[in-house]
């Protein structure tokens, strides 16, 4: 897009100013999206929360103490979602900034043990989790707190996209080029090629019934995306309809 001005400075003579502004377009664009999609994101939960207050502020004694209960836990499940999509538009919002993240040294081999301990309290029973440690380095130089809710947040949508009976396998290794490789694997309905080059967009859901019942925000992997940017690191996918997803963090 170009944007052209036309300034008459002096007695037959006019100056044409020529800018581009396509990129201030896209970014004007991408400003309204994602304040349209994040006032949608919070309205769908609050709707039915102020629902639920008016039907019980219109008279609590027409309501058995089981249906009020009833109410008051549905409520409770979309302040909880509200809450998760605050969490999580604050972590991206923290992670714009220019600041560098911090040089902990990250010991993988205890990290690698605590993600596979959330993974099995996640799954609760309904998948095999396994994890292993395929001569990766030991440590890598960053922020621990985002690495692990990177690796967290590819591990959580394995363990929820992934039907009961699943495998989950989280693999951090060295790779034949030097690379290290922090890779999540699982067989579970995998995701059509045509939707991979937008997973990380925020709130870019393939299914987004499926995303909300599951508890998805739909911003975790725009996170994942922010913090391996962060680290060096880049994110590989790769995933067939009906087999499975790897994703894999690439760390030079
Ligand atoms: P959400 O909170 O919706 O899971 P994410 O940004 O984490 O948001 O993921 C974006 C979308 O990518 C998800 O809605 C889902 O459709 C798809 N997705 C992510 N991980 C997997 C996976 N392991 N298997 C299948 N689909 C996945």
């Amino acid at each position: 897009s170009l944007q052209i001005q036309l300034a008459p400075f002096a007695a037959g003579r006019t100056l044409l100013l020529a800018r581009d502004v396509t990129q201030l377009q896209r970014l004007e664009t991408m400003r309204r999206d994602f304040v349209a999609n994040v006032s949608h994101e919070l309205k769908t939960p609050l709707t039915v929360i102020s629902g639920f207050i008016e039907t019980l502020g219109d008279g609590l004694e027409e309501f058995s103490r089981q249906e009020q209960e009833h109410f008051l836990g549905l409520a409770g499940e979309q302040a909880t979602r509200m809450q998760r999509l605050i969490d999580d538009l604050l972590t991206l919002s923290a992670l714009e900034t220019d600041r560098p993240p911090p040089d902990e040294r990250v010991e993988m081999g205890p990290l690698l043990g605590r993600l596979r301990e959330d993974a099995v309290a996640l799954s609760a029973g309904r998948h095999r989790i396994e994890a292993t440690d395929e001569g990766g380095p030991p440590i890598i130089v960053g922020s621990a707190a985002e690495l692990h809710s990177a690796f967290g947040n590819l591990m959580t949508n394995a363990v929820r996209y992934t039907p009961r009976g699943g495998r989950i396998t989280l693999r951090w290794q060295r790779r034949p080029d030097g690379q290290a490789a922090f890779e999540v694997e699982d067989d579970g309905i995998g995701i059509e090629a045509r939707h991979l080059p937008r997973l990380t967009e925020r709130f870019y859901r393939v299914d987004r019934g499926r995303s909300r019942e599951s508890g998805g925000t739909g911003l975790g992997l725009a996170i994942v995306k922010h913090v391996l940017e962060r680290h060096g690191a880049s994110l590989e996918i790769s995933s067939e309809v009906g087999k499975g997803s790897r994703f894999r963090a690439v760390f030079p």
